[in-house]
């Protein structure tokens, strides 16, 4: 995988936030139209960026991204930037839900636990590329939403449960795969704690606006190898409110 330069890679996200507000038409976008320009994305926003696993790309391919998104933001759901799905929250950019799921290198035996689930896009993806995925989020309505979306579209290996991922999910543990979308300041110990041997992190760290993102590994036997793939822009990771 070619990874992109820094600056390129903001330059991508700002670029894209600002055509991402064109004029929609008002209209539900039919299945068809969906799929053509799921292609679109595939081809030109993931492909050419580097990202070439053919399961990665196939998942991306396959999950209907804009009956993830809000009503009123279908016919945006498939541009090069992130969109808002309330209470402050995003879901990703399409590069970089599958440039996170490439780098967790996913293989159909797989139990990941990812924390952020928001809408539920990024779980339903993952869901594709192996055997079950845990998600847990902080906020009870994003939880029970995406709970109910990830039913209703027949993602059965997917269980979603509201909580504070600082602490993982200890039951279930441990995990080949965490991926987090939500930004912590450091990274949870709970998490590497949480990993298999030989398993792999993928977490965007650091304070708002000069966080990055690391795949960290845990070797069978050695302590965890921690590389930093490229500058991001994630919500922060907050502290459980119902928790003191
Ligand atoms: N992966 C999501 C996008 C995540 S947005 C998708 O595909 O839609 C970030 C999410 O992290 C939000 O839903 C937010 O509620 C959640 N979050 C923030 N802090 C958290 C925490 N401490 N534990 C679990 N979830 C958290």
């Amino acid at each position: 995988m070619r990874i992109l330069p820094p600056d390129l890679l903001l330059w991508l996200w700002a670029g894209a936030l600002a055509v991402g507000h064109a004029a929609s038409n008002g209209r539900e976008p039919d299945d068809e139209a969906c799929a053509v320009e799921r292609e679109r994305m595939v081809t030109d926003q993931i492909e050419a960026r580097g990202v070439r696993d053919p399961a990665v790309l196939a998942a991306m391919r396959e999950v209907p991204r804009h009956l993830f998104v809000p009503a009123a933001l279908r016919s945006h759901a498939y541009e090069d930037h992130p969109l808002e799905i309330g209470y402050g929250q995003t879901i990703s950019q399409p590069f970089i839900v599958a440039l996170m799921t490439a780098l967790a290198k996913p293989t159909p035996s797989t139990r990941v636990l990812e924390i952020g689930t928001g809408c539920g896009y990024q779980a339903a993806v993952l869901s594709r590329l192996v055997e079950h995925v845990f998600s847990v989020d902080v906020n009870d309505d994003l939880a029970q939403q995406a709970s109910a979306r990830l039913e209703r579209l027949g993602y059965a290996n997917v269980t979603v449960r509201r909580g504070d991922g600082h602490a993982g999910w200890e039951r279930e543990a441990p995990f080949e795969i965490i991926l987090v979308t939500a930004a912590p300041e450091r990274v949870p110990q709970a998490l590497i704690d949480q990993l298999a041997p030989g398993g792999r992190l993928v977490i965007p760290v650091g304070p708002r606006h000069a966080q990055e993102l690391q795949l960290i590994e845990k070797a069978a036997g050695g302590p965890p190898g921690a590389r930093t793939v490229a500058p991001v822009v994630f919500v922060p990771m907050v502290r459980d409110p119902d928790r003191r």
